[in-house]
């Protein structure tokens, strides 16, 4: 833990949880057991140390299904970042990332961007590797994950920091990372 950071989070970040329903995202948001559960929305804090300050994500995800369509405003608005989850065995879910990725941009115009194919640990891949381009714009990266195996679970979230802060130097805790991908 030498040289990396603890206590209180200097910097905090809005991340909007968006997707289809039934790609995942509550369970990718499971592997931490707090949340303040309001009316339609759940906010996870989930807190990083690195080698600068520790970082503070309030994540949001939402309550009960979030079919498409269904998140108003508020839900986007003062976000930094955002995960759009897909799951790789449906070919819908991943067409749809350009309508949620839409709704995004029309609330938040820069906001930094992490396309997470999720559902990995099922052999029936459906969306083929090469066939995900979403991501190739420069706010946008892409990450394979499974939030039920746990593989690739913290990935999404070390190349953030780097965005957000502007210092392509931060690098998270590896003790911490590491726990993440195992727990
Ligand atoms: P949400 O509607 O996007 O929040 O999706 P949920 O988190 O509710 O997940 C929908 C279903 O997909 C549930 O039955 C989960 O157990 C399952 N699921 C979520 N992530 C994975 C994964 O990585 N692999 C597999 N095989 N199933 C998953
Ligand atoms: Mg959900």
């Amino acid at each position: 833990m030498k040289g990396f950071t603890q206590g209180e989070p200097q910097v905090q970040f809005k991340l909007v949880l968006v997707g289809d329903g039934d790609t995942g995202k509550t369970t990718f948001m499971k592997r931490h057991l707090t949340g303040e559960f309001e009316k339609r929305y759940v906010v996870h804090p989930l807190m990083f140390q690195t080698n600068r300050w520790p970082i503070m994500f309030n994540v949001w995800d939402t309550a009960g299904h979030g079919k498409f369509g269904g998140l108003g405003d508020c839900y986007y608005i003062e976000a930094q970042c955002a995960i759009i989850m897909f799951d790789v065995t449906s070919r819908v879910t991943y067409k749809n990332v350009l309508n949620w990725h839409r709704d995004l941009v029309r609330v938040c115009e820069n906001i930094l961007i992490v396309l997470c194919g999720n559902k990995m640990d099922i052999k029936y891949r459906k969306v083929k590797a090469k066939s995900i381009v979403r991501h190739r714009s420069k706010n946008f990266q892409y990450h394979n994950i499974s939030a039920k195996s746990n593989y690739s679970f913290v990935k999404p979230f070390l190349w953030l920091p780097r965005k957000l802060i502007g210092d392509s130097n931060v690098v998270m805790d590896p003790a911490l990372a590491a726990q993440y991908e195992h727990d």
